[in-house]
């Protein structure tokens, strides 16, 4: 799991030309030389002084893994060494801090979990540059950093947390306070930017060039991912959905909505519409399992909540797929027929069926995942 001290010395000055064959083979996996070349208009005398760099630094190999008769010599391939770099991934929220390590493919392969000592800044800080040392598993060459809240970046490289509501916290340059406590590169990211980051990179096969990720669960946002790039928007705030007026009567969302998407789509606007407590969102899932009348009607209208949602970026972005992810998306499997109606609603007429959406499998520690990738996308892209 070491990793050589050359690959080390370059990383994360790696020139231009050797950090572009290393995001070619990271997102498009084992090639010829020849097919890279032609991919990045490389001449073969240059494809061949800097490949020998990278597999001199320990990023890449020769040959195949996966052997095939079609492919031209063995030694023509070219493949990426994944446990050549390691990134670490935190997720804050109001009392945790979760801490992944990851290779270059995004395998996690170390986890830790974290109180947070309190909401100050510099304690918060001073925990993240304390554990990523402390985690086994490799060593790691930048720290990202998800949080629930508007990050944009600045000119320099840096990120700034304009505002999160979980952690009271306003205009805080978060990437370059632990840059400066942990001495390593640091990158903070949206944390449904994130989750949207890393399945645009790593959740599916097929890498779509046009997607949209919605995490659902305390609130409610998405991702957006257009021509294959990931658009945080102009002032990091791209993605926003859920203050759309659908009727009906539900809770109080933060800008005073009754009938707005919030109002019926979050977790615990799901359980106070249920008749419960905010927090007691597992308790009404079961309810609902179990016929319970009005568990399943605030199901049924957190599904309509979503469609409409949806159909909010569908009609901005016309997408390849939707993608629905976080704690509390069961409104998909209790009502997915009140989402499909809410896109008839909300959609132009005639398009809703070509509607693409997927519920991939989610697990919190996605998102500490989904901030080492943005790590990985601070050094890379
Ligand atoms: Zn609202």
């Amino acid at each position: 799991m070491s990793v050589s001290s050359s690959a080390v010395a370059i990383w994360p000055g790696l020139p231009d030309t050797e950090r572009r064959v290393l995001l070619e083979l990271l997102l498009h996996g084992e090639q010829p030389r020849v097919r890279i070349a032609e991919r990045l208009g490389l001449s073969r005398t240059s494809l061949t002084r800097v490949t020998r760099g990278l597999i001199d630094g320990g990023f890449v190999l020769e040959g195949a893994l996966h052997v095939s008769g079609s492919r031209g010599r063995p030694a023509e391939m070219l493949r990426l060494r994944p446990d050549a770099a390691h990134f670490a991934g935190v997720k804050l929220t109001a009392d945790t801090m979760y801490l992944v390590v990851t290779d270059l493919q995004a395998r996690v392969v170390a986890e830790a979990e974290h109180p947070l000592p309190s909401r100050e800044v510099t304690d918060v800080v001073d925990l993240i540059a304390r554990s990523v040392p402390d985690v086994e598993g490799g060593e790691v060459v930048a720290i990202g950093i998800a949080v629930a809240g508007d990050v944009s970046e600045t000119p320099d490289g840096g990120g700034i947390l304009h505002h999160s509501n979980f952690l009271g916290w306003d205009a805080v340059r978060l990437a370059d306070l632990v840059t400066s406590a942990a001495h390593l590169p640091a990158a903070i990211v949206n944390d449904v930017h994130a989750l949207a980051g890393a399945h645009h990179w790593f959740g599916t096969r097929a890498r779509h060039s046009s997607l949209v990720v919605y995490g659902v669960g305390a609130g409610v946002g998405s991702g957006v991912v257009i021509g294959g790039e990931l658009h945080l928007g102009a002032n990091g705030r791209a993605g926003r959905v859920g203050h759309t007026r659908i009727g009906g009567r539900g809770r109080t969302c933060t800008n005073g909505h009754v009938d707005c998407v919030h109002s019926f789509v979050t977790m615990p606007a799901i359980a106070h519409n249920a008749g419960a407590e905010p927090d007691d969102y597992e308790r009404v899932l079961e309810r609902a399992r179990g016929g319970d009348a009005v568990a399943r009607a605030a199901f049924e209208n957190a599904a309509r909540a979503l469609g409409a949602a949806i159909a909010e970026a569908v009609n901005a972005f016309d997408p390849e797929v939707v993608a629905v992810m976080g704690e509390g998306t069961d409104m998909l499997e209790i009502a997915p027929q009140h989402v499909r109606s809410a896109l008839a609603e909300f959609l132009e007429e005639g398009y809703p069926d070509e509607v693409l959406v997927e519920r991939p499998a989610f697990e919190f520690g996605l998102y500490a995942r989904g901030a080492a990738v943005a790590a990985m996308r601070r050094l890379l892209v």
